[in-house]
């Protein structure tokens, strides 16, 4: 399994990269690459395409409704209805919360008769309840934002040995919380957000999480390694690494667009 990451500027585009969107890649038995996209934030359909055609995504996985974690769904679905290379594929499945459909209607203001079922094929996470993409598992896990949020833990074959099982978990927007907990439990890699800071928004409870936050988590859940993201433009992410570094032992990052990890 493979994490690209194709945009990680929190709440909003930043000048070095797009808001949330991660590519999850991992081949099956025959060889076929399966891809997963967790998030398509504003701003991400456009380096998307440097990693792959967006019409070759098996699936995507919104964590929740916030425009840094599902707005370019409006683009992705005016590429895949009006590219004219002829092609067709069957809808898209897009995982999300309750109201992820009309959200998306809303968004990108469908006209009378026009359905973007017909190319997205919406499904409402059901929390706990698996779904699977190829070889890659995927289990939504409620956390806390104001909200209806999910994240996701990503279970499919390693890289080096595929007859291993490893995890990727994903926090999605979320304060601390059991559900962060469960994320991080015994994942290999936490990709959790760092949105706020400690001294700065020590005030703002239910929204995200600081780095010392998710170091807290990845530590009482033994995660493996821990990649920190969701850091708005106007934050130092060496600071959110430093906060982690001080309650968690394991090795700790900031994600950067571009950049691909093997699980
Ligand atoms: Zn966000
Ligand atoms: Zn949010």
């Amino acid at each position: 399994m493979r994490l690209t990451v194709v945009g990680c500027a929190g709440s909003f585009p930043g000048p070095d990269s797009a808001a949330s969107c991660y590519l999850v890649q991992a081949d099956d038995a025959d060889g076929r690459t399966w891809s997963v996209l967790l998030d398509l934030g504003s701003g991400a359909l456009g380096p998307l395409q440097r990693h792959l055609d967006p019409a070759d995504v098996d699936a995507i996985a919104l964590s929740h409704l916030h425009p840094d974690h599902m707005a370019d769904l409006c683009g992705l679905y005016v590429y895949l209805k009006y590219r004219p290379d002829g092609r067709t594929r069957a809808p898209l499945p897009v995982h999300g919360p309750v109201g992820t459909e009309p959200r998306l209607e809303e968004a990108y203001g469908t006209e009378a008769g026009e359905r973007l079922v017909d190319q997205l094929a919406v499904r409402v996470w059901q929390a706990g309840g698996p779904v699977q993409v190829g070889p890659l598992t995927l289990t939504p896990v409620a956390v806390h934002h104001p909200v209806p949020a999910f994240g996701v833990r990503v279970a499919g074959p390693s890289e080096d040995d595929p007859d291993r099982t490893v995890v990727l978990a994903y926090t999605g927007d979320t304060d601390a919380c059991e559900g962060v907990d469960a994320l991080a439990t015994g994942a290999d890699l936490l990709l959790s957000e760092a949105a706020f800071v400690e001294g700065r928004d020590d005030a703002i409870r239910g929204i995200h999480l600081t780095g010392r936050r998710a170091g807290e988590a990845a530590a009482r859940g033994g995660s493996g390694r821990l990649l920190l993201t969701h850091v708005p433009a106007w934050n130092s992410t060496d600071a959110a690494v430093l906060e982690a570094r001080e309650v968690y032992d394991g090795p700790v990052e900031a994600a950067r667009a571009g950049t691909t990890v093997r699980l």
